[in-house]
């Protein structure tokens, strides 16, 4: 079946730096060459509404937001396929069968979604669907036969789970589904990019981000209230670079070229790292530097996005169609899984015929 591509985001805000570095440069790359047979890219609504289900306008507003975001980061709707999730019904019907082959203690020892119920203040009540959506991403991710899902660290265990399932299916119904692999960024700040505010990760759900759509000024803004190390008060302090959100946005977005454009004075982020350590060199200065550099990473994503926002329905079309050929692929899936699964009983001549026959013996 090739090597294929399926990954996603969740429409519950604009798409930020963590889902920049994390995935979404990643897969622009990945799509530019040239060597993978599909792509997929999912806008996931439909898990989006099991932590949101009492605010779809949330959900929906998000959806051409996270459509203008891919397209000003360079996906190419001509070479991937950006579906949305919940037009894709077949995807709800694998869950439904996926569901049997996972136990309730096993999806409670998923670590992210632990930290994603003490987050949402859902400890005591949490919603069914939330609880399941492990099960349901194997479901997207399994009907599009993917073997390559490029995400972020927090996606580690989901795809475990999708593997399990995977496995189980295939043992029990026999070689069906293609089991996948996580492909986590290769640059170790980008696993799992904190915050503006030092917390672990940056998050629509926390409100620590620097969006790609962010103008110039907020960007800039952002940058200047960004944590560092809280005992570097003056100058000359020695400071500490691990923890240290501005160098930890550094090591993710820092290129050699970047010194002689913005920072002549240093030859490379080790020497800068360490005057910091040694003291004696300011917060503002480093921050300037981050403020340059991601400056002119977002200036033309923010220049196509203006692009694009002037043609609406266009995207609108785009999703449409997207979608439509998304359904095909997980129908074709679903088709291959009734199979498997032998509830396909219309399809079966074999089951029927056998039965008459027996019938027909008892009656003669
Ligand atoms: P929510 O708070 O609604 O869960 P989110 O900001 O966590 O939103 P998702 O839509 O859940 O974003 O994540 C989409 C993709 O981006 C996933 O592959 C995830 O691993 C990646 N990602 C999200 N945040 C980060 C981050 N801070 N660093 C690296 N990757 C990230
Ligand atoms: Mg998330």
């Amino acid at each position: 079946m090739g090597k294929i591509i399926l990954t996603g985001d969740r429409p519950t805000g604009r798409l930020h730096l963590g889902h920049y570095v994390g995935s979404l440069k990643r897969r622009v790359e990945l799509q530019n060459s040239g060597a993978f047979d599909k792509i997929y890219i999912m806008i996931a609504d439909a898990q989006a509404l099991t932590d949101n289900a009492d605010n779809p306008e949330k959900v929906r507003q998000h959806i051409l937001e996270v459509a203008l975001d891919y397209l000003s980061c360079g996906i190419d709707p001509a070479q991937s396929v950006i579906l949305i999730q919940s037009q894709i019904p077949e995807l709800c019907e694998l869950s439904f069968y996926y569901m049997n082959l996972v136990t309730v203690s096993r999806l409670q020892r998923n670590p992210t979604v632990k930290t994603e119920i003490k987050m949402r203040g859902f400890e005591g009540s949490i919603p069914v669907g939330f609880f399941t959506y492990p099960v349901s991403q194997a479901a997207d991710i399994t009907a599009f036969n993917a073997t390559t899902v490029p995400a972020g660290e927090d996606q580690e265990p989901m795809i475990e789970q999708t593997r399990e399932i995977v496995r189980r299916f295939n043992n029990i119904y026999g070689e069906t589904l293609v089991e996948p692999e996580i492909l986590l960024p290769d640059n170790a700040a980008c696993l799992r990019l904190p915050g503006t505010d030092g917390k672990a990760k940056m998050s629509k759900s926390l409100g620590n981000c620097i969006y790609l759509s962010d103008s110039a000024e907020e960007v800039s803004q952002r940058v200047k209230g960004m944590f560092t190390d809280p005992d570097h008060l003056r100058v000359s302090d020695p400071g500490k670079v691990e923890g240290n959100t501005v160098f930890t946005y550094l090591d993710a977005f820092c290129r050699p070229e970047h010194f002689a454009a913005f920072l002549p004075d240093y030859a490379n982020l080790e020497e800068l790292k360490t005057h910091y350590r040694r003291g004696g060199l300011g917060d503002m200065k480093v921050k300037r530097f981050l403020d340059a550099i991601l400056q002119e990473e977002l200036a033309p994503i923010r220049a196509r996005r203006h692009e694009y926002e002037k043609d609406i329905p266009a995207v609108y079309d785009m999703l449409k169609r997207g979608s439509e050929t998304a359904r095909e692929a997980a129908a074709a899936t679903l088709d291959r899984v009734r199979h498997a699964m032998r509830i396909d009983y219309f399809a079966d001549e074999q089951l029927i015929n056998a039965q008459a026959q027996a019938y027909n013996r008892k009656q003669s």
